[in-house]
C-alpha cells in the first residue's frame, strides 16, 4: 500500500486517500493530475479526497458562504469550490464511477500493464447445457491439477489451459450478468453463449444475445449436445445468422464451437477460442496499485461471518488490505481460492473469497481498497447516509427525462426494452419502432420478446438505460417493485398507434407539456418591521425582476430554503401595491412567515409550462 503513494502523481484518477495527513493550502498534487469525485460525497469524504482536515474543508466551504457540517452532503459544484481553491483539477464521475468516490480505475497508460485472464461467463437457454459446460471444464480441470485443494462453489472458479489462465463467473445465465451489470460493473469479457444442438435458438437465448450485446461484450457460442442423434448444428448456425450473428466460418466475426458437455469433445476448441478472444481483447491491468474490483457473490456465513467472492479488476488486493464495497467495509483477514486453499493475494483478473467484511456487500458492489480503517469506515458510513441521495439520483429514467437528455444533446439514442403478446405483434412493433430513426436521434431495441415484463428486462432496462414499452402485456410478480427500486420506467399500451407516438414524440421533443421552475423576481431584506398582530413586513429592495402579489416565493437563507409560501401583500411606501419592480423598495408580508432575517432573499417564482 505505501508504494501507492510514490506512484500517485502518475496516476490520473482518485487515489485512496491518506488518512489523517493535514496538508497547507499549497497545492502538493501536481496540476496535471485529475481527481475524479462523485457527484455527491460528504464533507469529511472529501477531505479524506484531496488529503486535508475536514476543518480546512468547512473553512473553505465558509470561505464561499457555505455553512457545512462535516457530515453534510454536498454535491459536486460545491466541492469543486475548495479543490480548485487548493489547485486540484477535477472531473465528474462518469455514473458508475460514482458509486466508489476513490475507485481506483484502471490506468491505460501506465507503464506496469500486464496480460490478466479473461472473465467469462455462460448464458443460454435453460435445459440447453449451461451447467453442465462449466462443471466439465472444472472438473477436466481439476482433475489435471496437482492434488490439494477441495472444489469450493465461491461463484467464480480458474482453470488453467495451455499455460493460460481463464476465470469463469459459475452463476450460468444471463440474470446474474445483468444484475452486477445494473449495479454499474461490468465484470464480464467474453459470454460463452450456450446452444444445444437438438434443440436450437429459444426465447432465453435470444436474451442473452441481447443482454450481451448491450454489454458490447463478446459473444462465443457454444453449440452443446452434439453427442446427441438429433444434433443439427447447421440449424443452429442458421438461427443465428437470422439473428445477425454471422458465424466465421460463413464470413461473419462470430466463433462457434460444436461440442459435448457430456463426453467432453470440443471443450478444448472452445478454450482455444476464449484464449484467441480474449487475446484480441488485449485485457490487461496494473497489478501494482492498490486493487479495485467487482463483488461477485457474498452471503453471511454462520461461521465465518460475511464471505464475498471478489473479482479482481485492477491492482492487487492483499490479506490486511483495508477494503469497502458499497456500505460494507472491513480489513481482509483471510482469501481462499476456489479450491478452499488459503492465499495470501488476488491480482487482476482472478477471483477470491475474501472474510473481513463487517457486513455483507451485495452482488455488483464495486469494491475498493483504501488505506486506512478510517478511510473504510467513513466512506462506508457516509454512503449509508447518503443512499437516499444516491438512491434519489438513480431514479426512474422516464421517457421526459430521456427527451430532456436528448435535447441536451447527451443522448442519440432511445434504448427501449420492447415486450409483447405475441411474436408477430413484437416484430410489428418493433419494426415500426426502428422506422422513427431520424438524422437526430436513434431508436435501439436491445430486446423485444413475447410474453409479460420480466425481471430480466427491468434489470437489462436498469443497466442499459432503458425504457420498458409493454405492447397489451402487464407485469410478472415483483416486477413493479424491481423497477420501482432500480428506477425503470414501464410504459404500458393497448393501442399500437399511441405507442408509436410517443416514442416520436419523445424522439423529437414533443412530449407533453412540462413544468418548469422560472424565478421571477429576487429581493433582499434589509430590515424587519412589526406588522398587525404577530405578524412581520420584511423591508426589502428588489434585486431584479419583480415581486407581485400572490406570487409563490421561497425564503432563501444562505444555500437554504427556509420557507415556501406565498407572498401576502406588498407595500410601497405606505401604499397597497400589486406588484414591486427591479430598484424599489418595499414591505413584503408573506403567508404563515413572520421569521424574517435581514439578508435573507425573497425569490418569487412560477410554474411555466414548457410546450415540446
Ligand atoms: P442449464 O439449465 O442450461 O444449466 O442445463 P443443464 O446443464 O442443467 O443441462 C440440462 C440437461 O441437459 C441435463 O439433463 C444435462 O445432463 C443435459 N446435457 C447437458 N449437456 C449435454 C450434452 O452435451 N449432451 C447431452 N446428451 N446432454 C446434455
Amino acid at each position: 500500500m505505501t508504494s501507492s503513494g510514490t506512484r500517485a502523481a502518475a496516476e490520473p484518477q482518485a487515489q485512496p486517500p491518506r488518512a489523517g495527513r493535514k496538508t497547507a493550502a499549497e497545492p502538493r498534487r501536481p496540476a496535471s493530475r485529475v481527481l475524479v469525485l462523485p457527484q455527491t460525497m460528504s464533507v469529511k469524504d472529501l477531505a479524506l479526497l484531496i488529503d486535508q482536515t475536514p476543518i480546512d474543508v468547512i473553512k473553505q466551504l465558509m470561505r464561499h458562504g457555505i455553512m457545512a457540517s462535516m457530515n453534510q452532503i454536498i454535491d459536486y459544484q460545491v466541492a469543486s469550490l475548495v479543490t480548485s481553491a487548493a489547485g486540484i483539477r477535477t472531473k465528474l464521475a462518469e455514473p458508475e464511477q460514482a458509486a466508489a468516490p476513490v475507485k481506483a480505475a484502471p490506468a491505460p497508460e501506465s507503464a506496469n500493464l500486464v496480460t490478466r485472464p479473461p472473465v467469462v461467463t455462460v448464458m443460454g437457454h435453460v435445459d440447453h447445457g449451461k451447467t453442465s459446460l462449466l462443471d466439465t471444464i472444472r472438473k477436466a480441470q481439476v482433475a489435471s491439477r496437482e492434488v490439494g485443494g477441495i472444489t469450493q462453489h465461491i461463484g467464480a472458479y480458474q482453470v488453467e489451459y495451455d499455460g493460460k489462465k481463464i476465470t469463469f463467473l459459475d452463476t450460468p445465465g444471463h440474470e446474474a450478468f445483468t444484475a452486477i451489470r445494473s449495479r454499474g460493473a461490468k465484470a464480464t469479457d467474453i459470454a460463452v453463449l450456450v446452444v444445444a444442438a437438438d434443440d436450437g435458438i429459444m426465447p432465453q437465448t435470444i436474451e442473452a444475445i441481447d443482454h450481451a450485446r448491450a454489454a458490447s461484450v463478446p459473444i462465443i457460442v457454444a453449440i452443446n449436445k452434439m453427442d446427441l442423434p438429433d444434433a443439427n448444428p447447421d440449424r443452429v448456425k442458421l438461427q443465428l445468422n437470422e439473428r445477425g450473428l454471422v458465424i466465421e466460418e460463413w464470413g461473419g466475426d462470430v466463433i462457434a464451437v460444436p461440442l459435448s458437455a457430456r463426453t467432453g469433445q470440443g471443450i478444448d476448441d472452445l478454450l482455444d477460442n476464449v484464449l484467441v478472444v480474449s487475446e484480441i481483447a488485449d485485457l490487461k491491468a496494473d497489478p501494482t496499485k492498490p486493487a479495485s474490483g467487482v463483488i461477485i457473490e457474498a452471503k453471511l456465513d454462520r461461521r465465518r461471518g460475511p464471505t464475498a467472492t471478489v473479482l479482481v479488476q485492477s491492482g492487487t488486493l492483499r490479506v490486511g488490505d483495508y477494503i469497502v464495497a458499497g456500505t460494507a467495509w472491513g480489513r481482509v483477514k483471510a482469501m481462499t481460492n476456489d479450491q478452499g486453499q488459503a492465499i495470501k493475494e488476488v491480482t487482476p483478473g482472478d477471483p477470491g473469497e475474501v472474510l473481513g467484511f463487517g457486513s455483507v456487500p451485495e452482488a455488483g458492489d464495486v469494491l475498493t481498497v483504501v488505506t486506512s480503517e478510517r478511510a473504510a469506515r467513513t466512506i462506508a458510513t457516509d454512503r449509508e447516509r447518503s443512499k437516499s441521495v444516491q438512491q434519489a439520483q438513480a431514479r426512474a429514467l422516464t421517457l421526459e427525462e430521456v427527451v430532456k437528455q436528448i435535447d441536451a444533446g447527451d443522448v442519440k439514442e432511445l434504448n427501449l426494452v420492447l415486450k409483447a403478446d405475441v411474436q408477430g405483434s413484437v416484430e410489428a412493433v418493433r419494426q415500426a419502432l426502428e422506422k422513427l430513426t431520424d438524422a437526430e436521434a436513434k431508436v435501439r431495441v436491445l430486446h423485444a420478446g413475447s410474453g409479460a415484463v420480466t425481471e430480466s428486462d427491468v434489470m437489462l432496462a436498469s443497466a442499459s438505460n432503458a425504457i420498458v414499452i409493454a405492447f397489451t402485456v402487464g407485469n410478472e410478480p415483483g416486477v413493479d417493485r424491481l423497477a420501482d427500486r432500480s428506477g425503470v420506467e414501464i410504459r404500458h399500451y393497448n393501442i399500437i398507434y399511441q405507442l408509436i407516438d410517443d416514442v416520436e414524440r419523445a424522439l423529437h421533443g414533443m412530449l407533453e407539456p412540462t413544468y418548469t421552475d422560472v424565478v421571477v423576481g429576487r429581493a433582499e431584506v434589509r430590515e424587519v418591521f412589526p406588522g398587525r398582530g404577530n405578524t412581520k413586513v420584511a423591508g426589502c429592495r428588489v434585486l431584479e425582476g419583480r415581486l407581485v402579489r400572490g406570487a409563490a416565493v421561497r425564503v432563501l437563507r444562505g444555500q437554504q430554503v427556509v420557507k415556501e409560501t406565498s407572498i401576502a401583500g406588498l407595500r410601497h411606501f405606505r401604499e397597497e401595491v400589486t406588484q414591486i419592480n427591479t430598484g424599489m423598495e418595499c414591505g413584503a408580508m408573506l403567508q404563515d412567515f413572520h421569521e424574517f432575517e435581514a439578508g435573507d432573499i425573497l425569490e418569487a417564482h412560477r410554474q411555466e409550462r414548457r410546450a415540446r
